[in-house]
């Protein structure tokens, strides 16, 4: 009896992780990435660069845009351009989408991924910041997701919204940040259910990531713990993946599906476990 319950559950995990993916699915796409200056965004560009996607990127820095999407043409996308623009001002969210559709003639993939910056401390009790983070992680999402969506109805496009361990499962010092990210999956979440009510043709992928060797990050969390980061360019492939198959939730790397499985069974033992994965 274990043993067949054993093979029903490699089985089952086989074909839910099976990889379905088409290249092919995402080639001329158009697509806008947020955040694409650096970090797990530009890999995305990439990505799509090399996939043969016509893109626009966006961040604030024009210098480093313009070298992204030099290297998106190397890379052979089918176009390479960029918008600069500031998360945190509120008219540049939905101004960033607008130039965007106007540069790709329409918009078949959007990509939400930047992210403002924040200490890696104990909270201070600095409300303001946690108020400006809100805007710049979670509130410009919002905006350009709602200037996004009417466009991505019209191709029966998609959106993929990178998340985060920490908006699933509480830890010290991040707590400015888990608070967007936990406001972005229960805003996304139950979108999702409205866009399946409303039998809508947009699809809708939360990414969770885990710990991600990005530079920001890894500044950030040097001397605090010594927890494995995973590549850039492996999550970036993976969130392609993820939203060319229309999955509603994927998590990288793999093994935080199951972190947050058991994130309610044993609170006590899990508070334990974070607090002396830390130093301070
Ligand atoms: P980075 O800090 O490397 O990149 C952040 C990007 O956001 C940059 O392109 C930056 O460009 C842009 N940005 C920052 N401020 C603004 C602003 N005011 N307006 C517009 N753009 C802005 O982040 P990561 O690549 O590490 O993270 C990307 C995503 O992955 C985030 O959503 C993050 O939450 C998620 N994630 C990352 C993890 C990790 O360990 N790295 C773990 C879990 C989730 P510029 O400065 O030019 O504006």
């Amino acid at each position: 009896m274990k043993t067949k319950f054993f093979i029903f559950g490699v089985c089952l995990m086989a074909v839910l992780w099976r990889d379905t993916f088409d290249p092919e699915s995402v080639r001329c796409a158009r697509v806008l990435v947020t955040g694409a200056s650096t970090g797990i965004g530009e890999q995305v560009a990439y990505h799509y660069a090399k996939m043969g996607a016509q893109i626009v990127i966006t961040a604030r820095r024009e210098y480093a845009l313009q070298k992204v999407a030099a290297n998106c043409t190397s890379l052979g996308a089918q176009k390479a351009l960029y918008v600069t623009g500031d998360m945190s001002q509120a008219s540049d969210p939905e101004r960033v989408v607008k130039m965007a559709v106007e540069l790709l003639g329409g918009l078949d993939i959007l990509v939400l991924n930047h992210i403002g910056s924040t200490p890696f401390a104990m909270w201070n009790g600095d409300g303001d910041h946690v108020r400006e983070l809100m805007q710049l992680n979670f509130l410009s999402y919002v905006n350009m997701a709602s200037a996004a969506l009417p466009v991505l109805e019209q191709s029966a496009g998609s959106m993929i919204v990178v998340s985060s361990l920490l908006g699933k499962i509480t830890t010290p010092f991040v707590g400015p940040y888990a608070a967007t990210k936990f406001a972005v999956n229960g805003f996304f979440g139950s979108m999702q259910h409205e866009l399946a009510m409303q039998r809508s043709n947009v699809s809708l992928t939360v990414t969770t990531l885990g710990l991600i060797d990005t530079d920001s990050a890894m500044d950030k969390i040097r001397g605090y713990t010594n927890m494995t980061a995973y590549p850039a360019s492996d999550a970036a492939l993976h969130l392609i993946k993820a939203g060319a198959t229309h999955q509603k939730e994927s998590f990288y790397p793999g093994y935080i599906y199951f972190v947050c499985l058991c994130r309610d069974w044993f609170p006590f033992f899990r508070d334990i476990i974070i607090q002396n994965s830390y130093t301070y």
